[in-house]
């Protein structure tokens, strides 16, 4: 017994140092993995005259035809959610330097201004209303999304069954309220998926993005400034940057390239 015992000892050390190893990883010398920053374009309205606009919400399509055009010329690709959500979940490749194009609300010029840009050059671009306005005389109706969507252009999300602040109702009124919308996205435009989910005032909380991803809601949108980044960031809260009327090409590609602020 007496020989025995060193190698019982080894043993029991070894196993001791995997236990540990498993129990207490090196959590302060790993490195997060390299960030993949995709910026995530929020739009809402285009006119040819700007409306008085205290929220900068217009842009003119001079404007907006100069934004895309930059971010082409610095080597920006359009993608969509679901080429995201591709690379996130199944290791799709991205392309060198991603960027995706949203717009809110729905406004009917996203159909009547945007939409003739947008497939001049060919990109993608997401947007996402309230089934409240939908066909309202100013927001877009089903036919013009299903026209957009058809050509695999444009991805049409919800933005809730009303334009409200769903953080403010009970969780509960709020998921339903969100599903409901959501089926009414799938039986209108017959898509399998509707993935994206972007807050209206961009108000959420913690315990209704985790409802919501729950319910099966992959991607949550806020508006708030800064570049998501792919690989780390959370996908229940990704930002957004503000294209303003003020922004020039130049100053959109600085501020996709290098800033985390908007
Ligand atoms: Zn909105």
């Amino acid at each position: 017994m007496k020989r025995l015992f060193p190698s019982f000892a080894l043993i029991l050390l070894t196993a001791a140092v995997c236990l540990a190893a498993a129990f207490f990883p090196c959590r302060d010398t790993a490195e997060p993995p390299p960030a993949v920053f995709v910026p995530v374009l929020l739009y809402h309205a285009l006119a040819q005259e700007l409306p008085d606009d205290p929220y900068n919400l217009f842009v003119t399509p001079g404007r907006f035809d100069e934004h895309i055009q930059a971010l082409l010329d610095a080597g920006y690709t359009f993608i969509s959610f679901g080429e995201l959500w591709d690379f996130h979940a199944n290791g799709e490749p991205l392309p060198d330097k991603p960027v995706i194009m949203t717009f809110d609300d729905g406004y009917i010029d996203n159909y009547t201004l945007a939409w003739p840009i947008i497939k001049r050059y060919g990109i993608k671009a997401a947007i996402f209303l309230a089934d409240a306005t939908i066909g309202d005389g100013e927001h877009l109706t089903w036919e013009q999304m299903r026209e957009m969507e058809a050509t695999g252009l444009v991805e049409i999300y919800s933005h809730g069954l009303v334009h409200h602040d769903y953080a403010a109702l009970p969780i509960d009124i709020a998921v339903a309220e969100v599903l409901e919308a959501y089926e009414n996205i799938l039986r209108n435009l017959g898509r399998l998926r509707t993935i994206a989910f972007a807050y209206p005032y961009g108000s959420s909380s913690d315990e209704l993005r985790a409802a919501l991803l729950d319910a099966g809601f992959d991607m949550q949108v806020l508006t708030g400034g800064g570049l998501f980044d792919a690989v780390n960031g959370d996908y229940t809260a990704i930002n957004r940057l503000q294209c303003k009327q003020g922004m020039s090409g130049e100053e959109l590609v600085a501020v996709a390239t290098n800033s985390m602020e908007n």
